[in-house]
């Protein structure tokens, strides 16, 4: 009798720590466990905000797949996906063709959110990947180098907008105050020049964090150059610039669009019904009427029950359910039918800020300068530990906790 197969798709937070624990927890003729990734490596989206504007290199953010699972119980398949047949319990992929499963762990992640604004995805940047960030690294030092290669000097080259002052645009724009200094030495270009704006709709930057904590992140930043429109819906992106909500035009050669995400697309593509590309789940991580498929991550929708909204998106809460999913499918596999209910445990929230400096609640503790700079790396490498050990920790953690 085949073994049955338990499919995850994504080696993100969430589907590198399922294929993880489940390889821990499950002997060899329990299960056949593959697990499917667009790329040979796993990446740390939360740190790619520092390859984007090139302050890290972004090999420090990724590791091989087969350095980190055991290769030996989970079986990794470089492919892509392109449609999931629930029905079917079929996974279409771009070059392996059609893969069946018995259980399927569905954690591909996000995408960035346009709100259909026009010129959004023809011409802005989204930090969303290894080879996004390289390409906005690689496209801001080329503006560098054009600005003063040029008779004609433009002053749009040495503009960056980033739109949207949401956790992820404000932890770029504090990667940008780094690096731009650096860019200005090399390229004999007077800081002066260089403008880096934070154009965000709502009437503050990280709206709906603790108001002490974004004065404080703003004054930092300010003081560091940025300019910040607030207030300031973006309505169009063109080759020249944005177009705000008022009709002024900015212009710019550089806009990254940081302002928020949405659910893999392939969801939406495979019938799934969603909210913003999210799947609203059950209470044990389930796609309602689908009692052997999991979501994971960015693609799940949890509500926040005190609140009656969803939880945003994070990379905590991916890990979290991946103790949950990894327990439930053991259990389904056992024949067992009492599921885990997931239950967030929020355990806070730390932004980086650049150059040794972030602001953080940690459970009811608000941390300010180098102190919540520290405690951010310590929560970087902990995911380092969860996922492989102290090895790990040590070849790719941030090692430097106090600068
Ligand atoms: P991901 O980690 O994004 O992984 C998805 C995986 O699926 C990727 O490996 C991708 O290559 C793969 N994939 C996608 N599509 C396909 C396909 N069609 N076929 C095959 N493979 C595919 N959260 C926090 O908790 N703390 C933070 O400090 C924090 N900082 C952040 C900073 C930045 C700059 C950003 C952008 C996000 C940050 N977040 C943070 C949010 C966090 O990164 C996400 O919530 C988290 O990555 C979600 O994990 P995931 O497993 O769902 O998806
Ligand atoms: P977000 O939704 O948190 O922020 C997006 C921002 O863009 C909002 O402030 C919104 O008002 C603004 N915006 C929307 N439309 C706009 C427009 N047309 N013009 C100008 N501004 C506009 O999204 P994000 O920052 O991309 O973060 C995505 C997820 O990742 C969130 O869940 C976030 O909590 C998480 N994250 C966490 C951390 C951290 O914990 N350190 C860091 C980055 C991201």
């Amino acid at each position: 009798k085949r073994k049955p197969r338990i499919l995850i798709l994504g080696a993100g937070y969430g589907g590198m720590m399922t294929a993880s624990r489940l390889s821990k927890q499950l002997g060899y003729n329990d299960a056949e466990i593959i697990l499917v990734n667009k790329h040979n490596y796993h990446y740390q989206t939360t740190w790619l905000h520092e390859p984007a504007a090139g302050t890290l290199h972004h090999d420090r953010t990724r590791m091989r797949i087969d350095s980190v699972i055991d290769t030996n119980k989970v079986k990794f398949i470089k492919d892509v996906v392109v449609e999931i047949k629930a029905s079917d319990k079929k996974v279409i992929l771009e070059g392996h063709g059609e893969l069946e499963y018995d259980y399927l762990v569905i954690g591909l992640g996000s995408e960035p959110e346009t709100f259909g604004i026009p010129g959004v995805e023809e011409h802005a940047f989204s930090i969303r990947s290894v080879n996004s960030v390289r390409q906005i690294r690689e496209h801001i030092e080329y503006m560098f180098a054009s600005y003063n290669n040029s008779e004609v000097k433009h002053d749009d080259y040495l503009t960056f907008i980033v739109a949207g002052a949401g956790f992820t645009g404000i932890e770029f724009v504090g990667e940008l105050t780094e690096r731009i200094p650096e860019l200005c030495k090399e390229y004999d270009i007077d800081r002066s020049k260089v403008k880096i704006l934070s154009v965000e709709a709502a009437p503050t930057a990280l709206p709906g964090f603790d108001p002490e904590l974004v004065d404080y992140a703003m004054s930092l930043l300010e003081s560091r150059g940025v300019e910040f429109k607030i207030s300031t819906p973006i309505k169009e992106v063109t080759k020249d610039g944005v177009i705000l909500a008022t009709g002024d035009e900015i212009k710019s050669k550089t806009i990254v669009w940081t302002t928020g995400v949405r659910g893999s697309s392939i969801l939406d593509k495979s019938g799934f019904e969603t909210m913003r590309g999210r799947i609203k789940v059950e209470k044990d991580m389930r796609a309602p009427g689908h009692d052997d498929v999991f979501i994971i991550g960015d693609c799940a929708l949890i509500i926040n029950e005190e609140i009656n909204r969803p939880y945003p998106p994070t990379a905590q809460i991916a890990i979290q359910q991946s103790y949950t999913v990894s327990k439930n499918v053991k259990a389904l596999l056992s024949g067992s039918s009492e599921l885990e209910e997931f239950k967030p445990d929020i355990k806070g929230t730390v932004a980086s800020l650049g150059g040794g400096e972030a602001i953080g609640i940690v459970g009811t503790k608000k941390l300010y300068g180098g102190s919540a700079s520290t405690m951010k790396k310590i929560i970087d490498n902990r995911y380092l530990y969860l996922l492989g050990g102290l090895p790990l920790v040590v070849k790719k953690g941030k090692l430097n906790l106090f600068s």
